[in-house]
């Protein structure tokens, strides 16, 4: 009988794997570092599908190298690694795995909000190096209060949805700014929009969740920075060059603005020693968004049904180009 064959290029949850394997033949990336991208030209040279990460660069060089190629199966929301025009150009679907990943992307932002608002890891590591001498002092590591402030969402899709959502909890007053208007989601959640400006200028909080795009790149650079309130605090959980790190370097440290959580950076990962990781009003976490086992198994199994869809010719759960649908006529 006929079997696909199908890369993988990192490690994926063992249901996953063997969801895939009924119906094809595999080969896995067994690194922990991504395959370079020779080697991922060589791997994709024969295969009908593949599971790809965002450490993957898939660029027309590399779908010329892959003339089987039917589907790509990314293992995120972000599509930013990938040129999905190419992709459709080609006919070949590109699924993607938004959604499952919303609610504990959200968690861990609100969680930085907290942590860098209320100093939770510079205080941790002023008690672990044997600072802790009096027991309670009624002027030590004072923070911002976050109850009660204002937050300003940029990009209201799933995840900046659900980071509104938590932030209700906290009774924050909530505007947003995105490319859409979305009256009927802010009705339904006591949201307010706001101009790009006026979020920029009015917000204590702002939590960034846009998808990294050319309109996207630089989002938040050395204007956007010094329009902020010098109290406010940035959290940045889409891409890292949405952001301009030396632009935000030089807020955090001439205090333009108090604080920032980071859990993307540009460049990624951050190189030891960068001028970022010696403030102390700075949080910065590997890109950890959707680390919790449950998104990741979800996401791993989004990921291989959008791949088995689309090797058998049917349309994915979650579809980046559906524009190839009427192509492939399914
Ligand atoms: P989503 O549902 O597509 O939401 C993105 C939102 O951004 C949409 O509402 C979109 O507007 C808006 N937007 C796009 N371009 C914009 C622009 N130029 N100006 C203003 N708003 C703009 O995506 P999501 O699932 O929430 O994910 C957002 C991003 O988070 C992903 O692309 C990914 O890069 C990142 N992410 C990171 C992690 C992590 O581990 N740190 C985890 C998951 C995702 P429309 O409504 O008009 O489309």
């Amino acid at each position: 009988m006929f079997k696909p064959r199908v890369y993988i290029t990192r490690q994926i949850f063992p249901d996953a794997l063997d969801l895939i394997e009924k119906s094809a033949d595999l080969e896995l990336w067994p690194e922990d570092e991504p395959p370079s991208p020779e080697q991922l030209r060589e791997a994709m040279a024969d295969v009908d599908g593949a599971i790809i990460n965002v450490m993957d660069r898939i660029d027309a060089p590399l779908l010329d190298a892959a003339p089987k190629l039917k589907v790509l199966s990314q293992v995120a929301a972000g599509l930013d690694n990938i040129d999905v025009p190419e992709a459709t150009k080609r006919e070949i679907l590109v699924g993607y795995t938004p959604g499952v990943l919303a609610k504990s992307t959200a968690d861990l932002a609100f969680g930085l909000l907290l942590a860098v608002a209320r100093r939770v890891v510079e205080s941790d590591k002023w008690v672990r190096e044997g600072n802790w001498k009096i027991s309670h002092h009624p002027m030590f590591w004072l923070g911002s209060e976050v109850n009660g402030s204002t937050l300003g969402i940029l990009g209201l899709g799933g995840i900046g949805l659900e980071m509104a959502k938590r932030a209700q909890g906290f009774d924050m007053k909530v505007l947003y700014h995105s490319r859409t208007r979305k009256p009927e989601t802010a009705k339904e959640f006591g949201l307010k929009y706001a101009s790009f400006k006026r979020l920029l200028t009015e917000s204590d909080f702002i939590s960034i969740h846009v998808p990294l795009t050319p309109e996207t790149n630089r989002f938040i650079g050395e204007k956007e920075l010094k329009m902020m309130k010098p109290t406010a605090i940035l959290v940045n959980l889409s891409r890292g060059p949405v952001v301009d790190t030396d632009a935000l370097y030089k807020a955090l440290a001439k205090g333009w603005i108090a604080g920032a959580g980071l859990d993307v950076f540009d460049p990624e990962p951050v190189p030891a020693g960068h001028p970022v990781l010696g403030l102390d009003n700075v949080v910065v976490l590997p890109h950890i968004g959707s680390a919790s086992n449950r998104s990741r198994r979800e996401m791993h199994l989004l990921a291989a049904r959008n791949l088995l869809a689309g090797l058998n010719g049917e349309r994915l759960e979650a579809c980046a180009n559906p524009e190839v649908y009427e192509s492939l006529g399914i």
